[in-house]
């Protein structure tokens, strides 16, 4: 081998290393089916003055409560044992995914959480009472939850939408990613069970951020 060919081989590999340490990966959360609640519907399905019971801390303050309910949707088919998750929030919310909301005849729209209005009806269960809700079931708009720093560090803005990489026999490219930014975040990915199961992705999968 001469020389050149040398450093070109050597160069060429330095490149490669460069930028395979460039990408910026991200772990990912799979979400399971679960339910938001306030304060006057926890009082309704577990009795008044009823709180929640942590079972598993979550980022961004979140926790996986030990209480569970049951869903109906239009086909009065039901789902029982969906998680709640705590703390309790301003208004009540359930999060499917579109196999689930397929399943119990409803059409929940892709949201971000916290965007309930005009989202589909459903109704929970609890060990003390019903409550039909007009509104707030929604399929979760993928997402990636990001510090300030790591914001700023690798030069995202709030709400920007990415791409993410997915490699192996079910891979692609899973697009209108929405970057989230906020001080109690850390870099985590969120998707549901559908999406991951669609391209056998597992909780704790490391994937590539595309720009
Ligand atoms: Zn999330």
């Amino acid at each position: 081998m001469d020389k050149d060919e040398l450093v070109k081989i050597i160069t060429k590999m330095v490149k490669e290393t460069v930028a395979a340490n460039d990408k910026l990966l991200v772990k990912v959360g799979v979400s399971g089916r679960h339910v938001h609640l306030s304060r006057e519907h926890m009082d309704i399905l577990f009795g008044k003055g009823a709180l929640l019971t942590k079972k598993k801390d979550l980022m961004g303050g979140q926790f996986a409560a030990e209480e569970c309910v049951t869903i109906l949707g239009g086909k009065l088919s039901s789902m029982e044992g969906v998680r709640i998750l705590g703390p309790l929030r301003k208004e009540s919310q359930v999060e499917l995914s579109k196999t689930d909301s397929i399943k119990l005849g409803l059409k929940a729209p892709t949201r971000e959480s916290g965007q309930i209005k005009d989202s589909a009806p459903i109704t929970l269960v609890g060990p003390k009472g019903a409550i039909a809700l007009i509104e707030g079931c929604i399929v979760a708009k993928r997402h990636i939850h990001m510090s300030v720093e790591d914001a700023k560090k690798y030069s995202f803005e709030n709400n920007q939408i990415v791409g993410v990489k997915v490699t192996g026999e079910r891979g692609g490219l899973l697009g209108n990613v929405q970057i989230r930014i906020d001080p109690t975040y850390s870099l985590e990915m969120h998707i549901d069970t559908d999406e991951a199961n669609a391209m056998e992705i597992k909780c704790g999968s490391l994937l590539e951020i595309v720009k």
